[in-house]
């Protein structure tokens, strides 16, 4: 079970804000009033499936097909690119750029 965590402080105690316009749950934090959106998305996918996406990106498969194939959304792979990229000093931001470059 995962409980939702306030990204300003840390705190569990969060509260259920209505919804964002685009459909999202909102969440308020009670300790220090922070707003914020959760991704519900990022936390079901599996270990499994990180490991596969991370196999796939040595691979140089275009984004789109490693969504395809693994089945992550775009704006899931998206974060856990950034995430990658802040950990791993590796240059695999840009495949699909850098394979135009002459
Ligand atoms: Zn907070």
């Amino acid at each position: 079970m995962n409980d939702p965590v306030c990204p300003q402080c840390g705190a569990v105690h969060i509260v259920k804000n209505g919804h964002a316009h685009t459909g999202k749950q909102r969440s308020l934090c009670r300790e220090c009033g922070f707003q914020f959106t959760l991704h519900p998305v990022w936390h079901r996918v599996s270990e499994e499936t990180i490991a596969l996406v991370d196999r796939l990106l040595t691979e140089r498969i275009p984004h789109r097909g490693i969504c395809r194939v693994t089945g992550v959304s775009r704006s899931w792979f998206r974060l856990h690119l950034k995430g990658l990229s802040r950990s791993v000093p590796h240059d695999f931001d840009h495949p699909e750029s850098s394979a135009k470059k002459a």
